[in-house]
């Protein structure tokens, strides 16, 4: 069994849309994927309709942008009730503060002499509902400002960059019991990628827990080796489910092909057993 749970389809801001995503991960051999695009649900019905026709599991899921002391965190959610209210209603406001923060953005790229509209963001980023500063990114690959992705965010996107804003994450404490009272699973993603390691130690995960939370992606490309084998060991100690997942984002993220990491079928039954209704 070869499980990937954590992909991005064009209902937030990977490239391929969700009916090619799950087409994608039978080709690549995969047997159960997680649709787990940021802040949104809006992808499921369609990878659930082309998952029965491949003949793969989907696992319906998001990835909540979170915060924690000031701090990003990435949570997976996996089978929540996508009609609970409090969930609704925390989603609306996160995506409230997406479209908020895209004129800011543009305006202080402009400010930099790029001459960028809403409008050519707008396009990139087509059907999603969560616009983010990878459609921002495409833009400027498409007015020849950047290469690609990550030479857009390196150069402008990024903290402390001239176009990067701000915008509205969900407490992750306020999150993690509202995700479990949707019946959902909650599994903190890439917990030491980037800049986290300094806040999710084990005595923050272990609050974390008593919250609810049930696991925490280790298997990661954003993690090392020694990331790896430390986060698993917590896990031991903390009896958190671990999972490891591609963080796919289509054709825009390198190394992040799907299966590039997987769960090993164990954890996805405990994850499963943790959910209110299975897939
Ligand atoms: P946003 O959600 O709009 O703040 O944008 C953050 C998202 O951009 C992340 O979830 C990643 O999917 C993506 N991202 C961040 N850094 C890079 C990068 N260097 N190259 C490509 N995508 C990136
Ligand atoms: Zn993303
Ligand atoms: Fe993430
Ligand atoms: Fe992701």
């Amino acid at each position: 069994m070869r499980i990937d749970l954590h992909t991005h389809s064009s209902a937030s801001d990977g490239t391929d849309t969700p009916a090619d995503l799950v087409r994608s991960a039978k080709a690549a051999g995969l047997d159960v994927v997680a649709l787990t695009d940021h802040d949104a649900m809006s992808g499921w019905s369609e990878a659930a309709r082309a998952a029965d026709e491949v003949g793969i599991t989907l696992v319906p899921g998001l990835e909540i942008s979170t915060k924690l002391r000031h701090r990003g965190v990435h949570l997976l959610g996996y089978l929540p009730d996508p009609a609970y209210p409090p969930l609704v209603a925390a989603l609306d406001r996160i995506l409230a503060g997406r479209t908020e923060r895209t004129p800011a953005i543009v305006d202080a790229l402009r400010r930099h002499g790029i001459d960028i509209t809403e409008d050519d963001v707008r396009r990139e980023a087509g059907g999603s509902v969560a616009t983010g500063r990878p459609h921002v990114a495409d833009a400027l690959v498409r007015l020849g400002v950047a290469t690609d992705r990550t030479e857009a965010f390196t150069s402008l996107l990024d903290p402390g960059r001239p176009g990067y804003a701000n915008r509205y994450a969900v407490p992750l404490e306020e999150m993690v019991p509202i995700l479990t009272a949707a019946g959902g699973v909650a599994v903190i993603a890439h917990p030491w990628g980037r800049s986290g390691r300094a806040v999710l130690d084990v005595a923050v995960l272990a609050e974390l827990k008593d919250l609810g939370l049930a696991g925490i992606e280790v298997d990661h490309q954003d993690h090392s080796a020694e990331d790896r084998a430390e986060l698993r060991a917590i896990a031991r100690d903390l009896d958190l489910v671990v999972t490891g997942s591609s963080d796919h984002h289509g054709l825009g993220k390198i190394d992040h092909d799907l299966g590039v990491n997987t769960t090993d079928p164990e954890q996805y039954e405990r994850l499963l057993s943790l959910a209110a209704r299975r897939p």
